[in-house]
């Protein structure tokens, strides 16, 4: 009777490593592939949006999101702004004078800060922490002529409801959405 081949002990090592990096291998490969479907189908999974075209500064914004504070911030297309001195996005109507006094300011909470860049222009920047999404600044700055502040949709702030609640009360019907990959809408000239 003939004797049995025996693998010796070095040999049955290498086989089970080499069996085990395969299988390792191939878990990656499944791995990268499952990620790759998952990161799609998240790129293509659709998150509201404001289309600020539409928008009409109407306030809703900023009570009507689920969220303790709306998700709904200020943008600035700084692009379009004119540096104004006189902004209407930051300054009350007729204000007592062209500082940065909280008794000039539009916004209700401070949210925009007025920086002297070169006389006499100026930028305005937001602080998404304190912007509360009122859309005052909007509908200030729209009504000075290009309208380069807008309100959209914080994507790290939304919790991505099925149904937006305030895409269901916006009366511009300005809340739509599109692919999470190609947020967010911007405001153009
Ligand atoms: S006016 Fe309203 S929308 Fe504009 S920055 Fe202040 S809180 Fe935000
Ligand atoms: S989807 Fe929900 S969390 Fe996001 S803006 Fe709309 S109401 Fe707010
Ligand atoms: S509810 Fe609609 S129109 Fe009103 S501020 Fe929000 S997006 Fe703009």
């Amino acid at each position: 009777m003939p004797e049995p081949v025996l693998l010796n002990t070095t040999t049955r090592r290498q086989t089970l490593k080499t069996v085990c990096r395969s299988a390792t291998a191939a878990g990656l490969l499944g791995f990268a592939g499952w990620l790759a479907v998952k990161n799609k189908a998240a790129a293509d999974a659709p998150v509201w949006q404001i289309d600020p075209n539409k928008c009409i500064g109407c306030g809703q914004c900023a009570y009507r999101c689920v969220s303790n504070v709306s998700a709904v911030k200020a943008f600035h297309n700084f692009k379009m702004c004119g540096y104004c001195d006189l902004c209407t996005g930051f300054f009350e109507p007729q204000p007592l004078a062209r500082n940065t006094g909280a008794e000039n300011q539009l916004c209700p909470v401070g949210a925009i800060a007025r920086r002297d860049v070169e006389n006499p222009y100026f930028e305005y920047i937001i602080d998404e922490n304190l912007c509360v999404g009122c859309g005052k600044c909007v509908d200030g700055c729209f009504s000075l002529g290009n309208g380069s502040l807008f309100l959209q949709i914080h994507q790290q702030l939304c919790k991505h409801c099925n149904q937006c609640a305030i895409a269901l009360y916006c009366p511009a019907k300005a809340i739509v959405q599109i692919p999470a990959k190609q947020s967010y809408l911007f405001k153009e000239a």
